[in-house]
């Protein structure tokens, strides 16, 4: 029965640019790697027009035809890239054990390397407005967007760590940030809370939500509610700015892979290895501090050195 089923010295799951690295390194080391790409090709840049801060590019680039230069980089050395979602996975515990992954539910696979770069999705509010504007002045990335802001005035929605740390980039570039904060309290750390509050221009709207992003087609302004006294205004901004937090793509690995509370994966030290052995996790997956697209890249490239490492030693 084993010997029908394909057996793949290293398999990649996800194809954004922590996975296509990690692709273009394991085909250059002659690791034959396989891609399931899962449903969204290419991953989260493929839902933006404008990448300005990935190096190489001094015009910037549209995020859809930059991963597909990705895709091309790693195929030119012999990557496989097939469509497919893995649908569940049963990882071995032993050093040189082969991992069984699934795909689409039906198609059971062998891997001796497996390379988790599933990524993370960022948390909207899910108003019709807000979905309608992304990409026209709606963003859930203050470093990845904050630029084309300079010298407006934009709000930030959240109240934790990562809304205040957009909020204080953002006032850096822009003339005015407004942090709407849903409680009468921050979450924040308190030494963030601080810096929030000695920087001349943000303002905190507490007990405030946002109803409505308007705008047609851009951002022309936030209808926003106080709710303790449903009182609503506008206010003239050009930029919001959603920072409620992600949400990695790691429910396959849970009870399998060591993970914090929110679902990063856990690596170890400095390299990308995972609790299991052959098991290694590279981009938005295991990073909840930069998730950029660089940083990405460049846990893809140190995954792929880990794995092929790993089956070095085994020989
Ligand atoms: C709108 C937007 C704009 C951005 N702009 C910038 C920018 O300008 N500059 C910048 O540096 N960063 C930007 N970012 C952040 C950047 O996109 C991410 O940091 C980066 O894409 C993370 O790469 P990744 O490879 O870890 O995962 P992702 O890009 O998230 O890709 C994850 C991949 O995993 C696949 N996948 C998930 N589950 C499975 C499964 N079960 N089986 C198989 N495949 C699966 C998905 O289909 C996808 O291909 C932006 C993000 C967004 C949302």
């Amino acid at each position: 029965m084993s010997d029908t089923i394909e057996r793949i010295k290293c398999l990649i799951i996800g194809s954004g640019p922590a996975g296509y690295t990690a692709a273009i390194y394991a085909a250059r080391a002659d690791m034959k790697p396989v891609m399931y790409t899962g449903m969204q090709m290419g991953g989260q840049l493929t839902t933006t027009t404008e990448v300005d801060n990935y190096p190489g590019y001094p015009n910037g680039t549209d995020g859809t035809a930059m991963m597909n230069d990705l895709q091309k980089q790693a195929e030119r050395f012999g990557t496989e890239v097939r469509f497919g979602l893995v649908t569940k996975v049963e990882l071995s515990d032993k050093i040189g054990g082969i991992h069984k992954i699934i795909v689409d539910e039906s198609k059971e696979l062998e891997a001796e390397t497996v390379i988790i770069s599933t990524g993370a999705t960022a948390k909207y509010l899910g108003l019709e407005s807000e979905q309608r504007l992304i990409g026209g002045g709606v963003s859930a990335c203050a470093t990845c967007d904050g630029f084309f802001y300079k010298g407006q005035d934009v709000i930030v929605v959240g109240a934790g760590d990562t809304a205040a740390e957009e909020a204080t980039y953002l006032a850096n570039i822009c003339n005015k940030v407004t942090m709407l904060v849903r409680k009468d309290h921050m979450r924040a750390s308190k030494a963030m809370q601080h810096r929030v509050n000695k920087t001349a221009n943000i303002e905190v709207l507490y007990n405030t939500e946002l109803d409505e992003v308007l705008g047609e087609s851009v951002v022309e302004g936030a209808r926003v509610v106080n709710n303790q006294t449903k009182d609503k205004h506008d206010i003239a901004i050009t930029g919001v700015f959603i920072a409620i937090g992600h949400k990695p793509n790691s429910d396959l690995f849970k009870g399998v892979l060591d993970m914090d509370e929110v679902g990063y994966l856990i690596t170890q030290g400095k390299s990308t290895k995972t609790n299991l052995p052959g098991v290694f996790a590279a981009g938005d997956i295991q990073d909840k501090e930069y998730r950029q697209a660089v940083t990405a890249a460049g846990t893809g490239c140190m995954a792929a050195l880990d794995a092929e490492r790993y089956l070095g030693a085994l020989e």
